[in-house]
């Protein structure tokens, strides 16, 4: 049959066997082999040639003249049948070469073969990675949003607008419907109005590559830590420098709050060595400790969930509140007659205060005062960027508040129940009264900024 068809459908064709391809003749194989002449073994063929060839020869069959005109409908078929089996037999032989090769790589160079799996795999991992935290973030914009709808009965229409919904806020704790939540929700859902109608950061796609930088070539524990310890260090002394450079600026000595208790360097250089061993010995860590934090808490690094700045400042201030009311209350404790000495009298060391004295302290009170940054922490975080911001605000606070000057048009004093520097300064002053440290309300509350009104009274009559 195979004879029959070499010599039938496609005349002048090469015998059968003569061809690399086989010994029936594939069809059209002279004018497509034109150049593969028939004296070329099977070995002189490379496989790509042969399935090149066999592949052709399929084709051919189908387009053949004799094909068409033909009357034998079972040579045709039988024809047809050995062309595609051909090329079958030529593809199996060429997946086998190549599953041979990929073999003899494995046992030669088995690192080589694992190196781009795990490739492959990981690019697959952080593609599924991102897509789930893309509809993670989307999810909890939405449960979000419905929860606030179910707290104020709001209608469809007072929804904030959409297109906004991967830069969304989350909060990280669900809280129950009653009176706090149904403020905090109220404040949210304001945010979330502003932040709409804001106009978008010029800064944003630098900014996003620059963390998308950060992500990529370190790992968290590195950025939890050390990128922790390196907003915390340059903000501080950032902070700092303004009020260090007003003493050598005699027209800003009218601001001085205690003129008569200039800064000098035996005082400065003092704190300055007490700050750096707090800052590694004690803070760092404490600092430490916020990766596991992030980590038990399934805090996100991501750009994606990054919460955009309106919500970071209301998480930010939920957070001062917080620790204004701890480190009001333990302050004052710090100040019982029979614990004072042995603690916290080292901050009291300085009764004119300036700038980078905000954490002159004995590292007992850096751990017990310093718990009240993390308590608002604890309940607020959902990105590790409000650990920064959270940071950066408090160290704007605390040093403002120790800098000994009182600087007109200080932007915080917009800021409503704010303390001040001068509210500080006079507990420095006079040890006793003013122990919160954000906001004036407690002390208010409880009467204990009543020497401290006196002394304004008393200030006011001169
Ligand atoms: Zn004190
Ligand atoms: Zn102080």
């Amino acid at each position: 049959m195979s004879s029959s068809i070499g010599t039938g459908m496609f005349p002048g064709q090469q015998p059968p066997g003569s061809h690399p391809l086989g010994g029936h003749g594939g069809p059209g194989q002279s004018g497509l082999l034109s150049g593969a002449p028939g004296n070329r073994g099977p070995g002189a063929n490379t496989l790509v040639d042969d399935l090149e060839a066999s592949f052709e020869a399929c084709f051919a069959s189908l387009v053949s003249q004799d094909y068409v005109n033909g009357t034998d409908q079972e040579e045709i078929r039988t024809g047809v049948d050995q062309c595609i089996q051909k090329f079958l037999d030529v593809a199996r032989q060429t997946e086998c070469f190549f599953l041979q090769k990929r073999l003899q790589l494995s046992v030669q160079k088995p690192e080589q073969v694992i190196k781009e799996d795990v490739s492959e795999l990981r690019n697959e991992l952080q593609r599924k990675e991102l897509l789930v935290q893309k509809h993670l973030s989307k999810l909890h914009h939405w449960q979000q949003v419905l929860e606030d709808v179910s707290v104020q009965h709001r209608k469809p229409s007072d929804l904030p607008p959409p297109g906004r919904q991967n830069r969304c806020c989350t909060k990280p704790i669900r809280m129950g419907v009653n009176g706090t939540a149904t403020i905090l929700s109220s404040a949210y859902l304001a945010v979330e109005y502003v932040d709409a109608v804001l106009p978008g950061n010029p800064l944003q796609p630098s900014l996003q590559q620059a963390w998308g930088f950060m992500n990529d070539n370190y790992t968290k524990f590195q950025i939890a830590t050390w990128g922790s310890l390196i907003v915390h260090e340059a903000i501080y002394f950032l902070f700092c420098l303004p009020g260090f450079l007003f003493q050598f600026m005699p027209f800003m000595q009218k601001y001085k709050i205690q003129p008569d208790k200039p800064e000098t360097w035996e005082k400065q250089w003092k704190c300055f060595k007490m700050l750096l061993f707090n800052h590694f010995c004690i803070q760092l860590p404490m600092i430490c400790g916020t990766y596991y934090f992030t980590e038990f808490f399934s805090i996100p690094y991501d750009w994606d969930s990054m919460p955009r700045w309106p919500y970071l400042l209301v998480q930010c201030l939920g957070c001062a509140v917080i620790e204004d009311t701890w480190h009001y209350f333990l302050h004052r404790l710090l100040h019982h007659r029979r614990i004072y000495r042995y603690i916290h009298k080292v901050h009291h060391d300085f009764t004119s205060p300036f700038g980078m004295q905000a954490e002159y302290a004995h590292p007992a009170e850096t751990v017990i005062l310093g718990a009240g940054f993390f308590i608002g922490i604890m309940v607020f975080c959902n990105h590790v960027t409000l650990l920064w911001a959270w940071v950066a605000i408090r160290l704007m606070e605390t040093i403002d508040v120790h800098s000994g000057y009182d600087v007109p048009l200080n932007p915080l004093h917009l800021i409503p129940f704010y303390a001040g520097s001068r509210f500080h300064d006079f507990h420095h002053m006079n040890f006793v009264g003013n122990y919160a440290s954000t906001f004036t309300w407690w002390d208010k509350l409880f009467h204990t900024d009543s020497q401290y009104n006196k002394h304004l009274l008393s200030k006011k009559d001169q």
